[in-house]
């Protein structure tokens, strides 16, 4: 094969190591090829010695709260995502919920999807329920009011257990800001791959709401999220991968994983204009008190 082809697939090489640790506060490692071992450790290696395993559906919200009872570095969120609940309901889920909407159909087997994640958010290891939200973009009409309602259920049982939430906004900013009001906010709320401009970075910061940059940020066309970061407060700032997804720049369609983070470090304390090591220890503090997790 030539060796260009390879490299477009190929995982891209590590980092410059981070001086001063940090945690990915969002990653998806039952998606990523490799095992947890060698992601924990090649992650390690270069300073990002914590990641929050975020679950998507019931079966993925299980190993989430599984992996993170398993190894310290792993903390967990579970939910169903926001396009997996209209999944739920209208059919077409994905895994475990299949044979549940059979039997069960409609909101009834959202209802039980949403009890075993009330179950899971109560567990020791899982510091979060996200990620929920709402999804504009991938759901469509239809979908809408499931979305909707199984946001508003996540934003309770992420109060009633004193977890933090943890949100995914797809096009969908006003709404999620209206919803988060209307039901009460969690006393930690995190924007995961935070999509908005300067001016919702000031409406969050006012809120005291979490606001977590993936490696989108890198990219050219995302001058928005560059703004944010730079309005944002210090101490609301996160860092995360989302991984496999949003691979930073230059390496934007290869693989991603949590040994990529320092990119994102570095393209965000230079939009600050700050020092990597003073940004990476604030993002450091502030993962673990999102997540109230000790240091
Ligand atoms: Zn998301
Ligand atoms: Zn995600």
């Amino acid at each position: 094969m030539p060796s260009n082809a390879a490299d477009k697939h190929a995982a891209p090489p590590a980092p410059e190591p981070l001086r001063v640790p940090v945690a990915d506060s969002h990653t998806h490692l039952d998606m990523q090829s490799g095992s947890v071992e060698d992601a924990l450790a090649k992650a390690a290696s270069v300073g990002v010695t914590t990641v929050v395993q975020v679950g998507c559906d019931v079966r993925g919200s299980r190993w989430a709260a599984e992996t993170a009872a398993a190894y310290d570095a792993v903390h967990a969120t579970v939910a169903l995502h926001p396009n997996e609940a209209p999944r739920i309901v209208h059919g077409d889920p994905d895994g475990w919920s299949r044979q549940g909407a059979r039997e069960a159909g409609g909101t009834a087997a959202l209802d039980e999807a949403l009890a075993e994640i009330d179950r899971l958010a109560a567990l020791p290891h899982v510091k979060g329920v996200g990620e929920t939200g709402l999804d504009h973009f991938r759901t469509g009409p239809e979908g809408v009011q499931a979305q909707e309602a199984s946001f508003r259920a996540h934003i309770e049982i992420a109060k009633r257990h004193g977890k933090a939430l943890v949100i995914h906004d797809r096009d969908a900013h006003d709404d999620v800001l209206r919803i988060l009001k209307e039901e009460g906010a969690p006393e930690r709320t995190v924007f995961h791959c935070y999509s908005g401009d300067a001016e919702m970075a000031r409406v969050c910061a006012r809120a005291g709401y979490y606001m977590s940059f993936a490696g989108n940020v890198t990219f050219k066309n995302a001058q928005n999220l560059r703004d944010a970061v730079a309005v944002a407060p210090l101490e609301l700032l996160l860092v995360e991968t989302d991984a496999p997804f949003l691979t930073p720049a230059p390496y934007r369609g290869r693989p991603n994983a949590p040994y990529l983070i320092p990119i994102t470090v570095r393209a965000m304390a230079e939009v600050r204009g700050i020092d990597e090591d003073t940004l990476a220890a604030a993002l450091g503090s502030n993962t673990a008190r999102a997540f109230s997790y000790p240091r």
